[in-house]
């Protein structure tokens, strides 16, 4: 990822890509504070635009709060240097990384004394589980990691330090052949995937845990949206493992996973085993979003 052309937004500059580095002694390195983001641009109606850039941007900024960094940067410029790093590159269509972290002032756990840092980069990056993943479901399995309780890790936060845990349990399953995790919470609920949210249908309903263990997601807030638009019930509640097998259709959302059908958990087949139809039309309805094909959620796109 380091040696390509491009530009980098390295706290408040445009710099060449090869040269937006940091020091060993990176804090964030060591002891793994520091909060990011996963954004996309999709080529749109009228030119290329970011899905939902404000809500990512404040997320980012709310995830800062939470640990108590001090970013020197307000929304409107962290939105601002998102579309800039867009146009920089030349992109089309794109996943887009804004990372806060701290400096290398100092070891130790006290942040007191450190700098705190802001890039944003941008790369193209197709579906994330596949393209196939989106059209024909993809293979699941339960991992024997839990996710963050409550007190462990700052839930509502997107941190460095979660996916120590998203990588655990993903490694996990992935050796085995599946192409995702789900984690569980430490009461045994089902929380999301490693990288995703989790919905299951049943009965004409959508299922979807609330938001004690698993991020906020931004698709997720966008697909209870347009459930609700389209008069689907949506119920957010405690999930167990055995309902999502007994469920008749399942998905994940996320920003990089975009709607991805889940056709299997745990070697159980889920519905016909294949994408279902509530998850059909609600991915479908999701990419005329983010395309610009849907007016009635324009304002979910910022142009760049
Ligand atoms: N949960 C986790 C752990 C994630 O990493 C992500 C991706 N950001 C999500 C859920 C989905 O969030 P969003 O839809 O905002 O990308």
């Amino acid at each position: 990822m380091a040696d390509r052309d491009g530009f980098i937004w390295y706290d408040g500059e445009m710099v060449p890509w090869r040269e937006a580095t940091t020091h060993v002694l990176t804090h964030t390195l060591h002891y793994g504070m520091g909060v990011f983001e996963g954004v996309r641009a999709y080529k749109a109606e009228q030119g290329t635009a970011v899905f939902r850039l404000r809500e990512h941007t404040e997320r980012l900024l709310n995830s800062a709060k939470i640990f108590q960094m001090k970013v020197g940067f307000d929304r409107d410029t962290l939105m601002e240097a998102q579309k800039a790093v867009v146009r920089a590159n030349a992109l089309e269509s794109c996943y887009i990384r804004p990372i806060i972290f701290y400096g290398s002032e100092a070891m130790g756990i006290s942040a007191k004394t450190l700098s705190v840092h802001v890039a944003v980069a941008a790369w193209p990056w197709g579906a994330y589980l596949g393209a196939d993943g989106l059209e024909r479901g993809i293979r699941v399995r339960t991992s024997s990691f839990t996710r963050h309780h409550v007190n462990v890790n700052m839930c509502r936060a997107k941190s460095v330090s979660t996916y120590t845990n998203s990588i655990l349990a993903h490694q996990e399953v992935a050796t085995d052949g599946y192409d995702e995790a789900i984690l569980l919470d430490v009461d045994g609920y089902v929380a999301e995937g490693s990288g995703e949210n989790i919905f299951i249908v049943k009965a004409g309903k959508l299922y979807t845990p609330d938001l004690t263990a698993c991020l906020e997601g931004i698709t997720r807030a966008s697909i209870i949206q347009l459930a609700g638009e389209l008069g689907i019930p949506v119920i957010e509640k405690r999930i167990t493992r055995d309902e999502v097998y007994c469920a008749d259709e399942a998905f994940f959302t996320g920003t990089a996973a975009e709607v991805t059908p889940i056709r299997e958990l745990d070697n159980r087949q889920i519905g016909t085993g294949r994408r279902g139809p509530i998850t059909e039309r609600l991915q479908a309805l999701f990419f005329d979003c983010v395309h610009g094909r849907a007016a009635q959620h324009e304002d979910w796109l910022a142009y760049v």
